[in-house]
């Protein structure tokens, strides 16, 4: 069977990915991409609200600096971000936010032609840069027409299922390719991956379909630590029942959260910032409103009112265009006379596979990521808004660029196609065992249990007892589909059925890894709220949770915070 080869191969093609790939390839590098899907199908192409640097060019701003912004993300991340990644990743932010502008990103502007910034939470001024409410889409396109440029290849239609290590270094990555329905080999000297987020764990999310975890899954099987996966943020305003995100940009341009009397609760929570409180609070103020009756709908399954009657028509028209239209879609409500009903739902992952400040891991060499999978840290427990576009774009280039260097020293290995032709002989099995349907369970319904306990007992508020009885249903889970799962669907090409059912084995694993970080981790900090450990505590925790896969067991251990210019304080808003 052949063998395809790059030398880098970069897995996923969403901001990240594509900006790594770009960078690999202005560095020299032979590199291409693999992904399920055409680039512009990524989620980055959903990110809606904006990208932050400190450009200064709101008036309300024109003091903002390197220093500031990276202040507000280290205090956004109830100090647990590692304060020199940090500075670096913002240090970067101006000249990343024009360089997108240069490769053609439409940003809206202010009268003078200067990229237009808007209050996003938790930050000290106004500084998220965005098109319309549909920045994801506008950065994103850009990444991919560059790609393009340079004549990166981007093989589509391809689903990464294992990566292939020997001596804790890079051989390869095996491919379920759906166009053919069979595996290939792919061999690379390095890879980056840039497989975006983990919603699909809990189902109630922002995410795409695509977001599923199942490329930090890969990583861990292949023996890197999983970081603060505990950290998983609610955004405070997703759709009531579908839980399509409305942007935190609908309150950057002013909107009120409301109550069922009416009232904008969050002068209770948060008197300076209300609205604009980091989303680890305005979801939480939200929850307890629900929780002490004066939300909407039940205790279980409430919503509160997101509020824009109040700003003009041409206002919400021309910044809010799309997400005026999904409210509209999917509730019926149009938002210019009417507030319109929001949950908090998972929407971002905090944690992810443990790299360094130059998106490589020390565990296996050869091995980066970026983007949303990753876990550098720069959002520690709790990530602001608009930060995220950011860090895709400034680490993606520098997950690009530090491969491309590594790649120069690397003399390929003689045994990688033996590598990886013996893994592909234990995947092949694998696929002929969930091919030959033996099973009894079905995998859909251990995700749906899955999804009803993380939902249930490893939400907003946590405890004990909730966790443990979490922790110990995922075991039981990951054992009913160890013993039981099977492919209903036997076409091999195009096979979306085998997608899931790989990709839920990848679930259950993250989900314990999320479970267990959050069960041991006895204090309050950012996202992770413990009803029985209140407050932070630093003495104990000012630390990672890394969890490594051991002999088919997840193992936990800490790692200190990387604290170098601000101390710990209490963290008011
Ligand atoms: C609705 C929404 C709105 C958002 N708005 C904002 C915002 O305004 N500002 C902000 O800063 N952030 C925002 N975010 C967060 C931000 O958009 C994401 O964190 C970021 O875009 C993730 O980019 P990524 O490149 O890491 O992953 P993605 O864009 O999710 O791309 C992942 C890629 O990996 C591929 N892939 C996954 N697994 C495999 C595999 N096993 N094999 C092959 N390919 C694989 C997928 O096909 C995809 O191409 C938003 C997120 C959502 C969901």
């Amino acid at each position: 069977m052949q063998i395809k080869r790059h030398s880098i191969l970069v897995v996923g093609s969403g901001l990240a990915g594509m900006r790594a790939a770009v960078a690999a390839r202005e560095n020299g590098a032979d590199v291409a991409v693999i992904s399920i899907c055409q680039p512009v199908r990524s989620h980055s192409v959903a990110a809606q609200g904006g990208i932050n640097a400190p450009l200064g060019n709101n008036p309300e701003s024109k003091d903002d600096s390197v220093e500031k912004h990276a202040f507000d993300t280290v205090k956004g991340s109830d100090y647990l971000a590692d304060q020199p990644a940090v500075l670096k990743m913002i240090g970067m932010a101006k000249e990343t936010v024009y360089e997108l502008e240069h490769w053609g990103c439409p940003f809206s502007r202010f009268e003078d032609g200067s990229i237009g910034q808007r209050p996003f939470g938790g930050a000290g001024y106004p500084r998220t840069c965005f098109a319309a409410d549909r920045t994801g889409h506008s950065v994103l396109h850009v990444a991919w027409e560059r790609s393009v440029k340079l004549g990166v290849p981007v093989y589509e239609d391809r689903l990464v299922i294992r990566l292939a290590v020997k001596d804790k270094k890079v051989q390869g990555v095996i491919v379920y390719n759906f166009r053919t329905g069979y595996l290939e080999m792919w061999e690379c000297d390095a890879v980056i991956f840039a497989t975006g987020g983990a919603g699909q764990i809990y189902g109630a999310t922002s995410n795409a379909l695509s977001c599923n975890a199942f490329g930090m899954a890969i990583a861990y099987w292949a023996g890197i630590a999983l970081k603060d996966m505990e950290f998983i943020q609610f955004h405070p305003t997703t759709l009531y029942g579908n839980n399509v995100l409305i942007s935190e940009a609908a309150r950057g341009e002013g909107g009120y959260l409301r109550n069922n009397k009416g009232e904008r609760f969050m002068e209770k929570y948060a008197p300076e910032k209300m609205e604009l409180a980091p989303r680890d609070i305005v979801s939480r103020s939200i929850y307890q409103e629900v929780l002490e009756g004066r939300g909407y709908g039940t205790k279980e399954n409430g919503y509160i009112h997101l509020d824009l009657t109040h700003l003009p028509e041409e206002q919400i028209l021309e910044r809010l265009p799309q997400i005026r239209e999904l409210a509209l879609i999917f509730t019926g409500q149009d938002m210019i006379k009417d507030p319109i009903p929001v949950q908090p739902g998972f929407h971002y992952m905090m944690g992810g596979i443990h790299v360094d400040e130059n998106c490589s891991s020390k565990e296996v060499e050869g091995f980066f990521a970026c983007g949303e999978c990753s876990c550098v840290s720069v959002h520690g427990a709790n990530r602001l808004g608009g930060n995220s576009l950011l860090e895709c774009a400034v680490m993606g280039k520098i997950a690009g660029s530090q491969a491309a260097e590594y790649v120069k020293g690397v003399t390929s290995s003689s045994e990688a196609k033996n590598i990886l032709f013996l893994e592909l002989q234990k995947q092949e099995a694998k696929l002929d065992h969930l091919f030959s349907g033996k099973g009894k369970d079905d995998p859909f319904s251990i995700m749906e249990e899955m999804r009803a306990t993380m939902m249930t007992k490893v939400f907003v508020y946590r405890e004990e007892g909730a966790l443990s009885e979490a922790l110990n249903k995922i075991r039981e889970l990951k054992k009913r589909f160890k013993e039981g799962a099977y492919l209903k669907s036997k076409v091999r090409e195009y096979n979306r059925e085998l997608e899931w059912v790989l990709a839920i084995e990848g679930m259950l694993d993250v989900a314990e890894v999320m479970c267990l970080g959050a069960l041991k981790r006895t204090e309050c900090r950012g996202c992770h709220w413990r009803l029985d450990h209140l407050g932070r505590d630093d003495e104990n925790f000012l630390k990672h949770t890394l969890v490594n896969y051991i002999e088919g067991e997840a193992k936990l251990s800490y790692l200190d915070a990387i604290i170098t210019k601000w101390q710990p304080k209490e963290r008011k808003y």
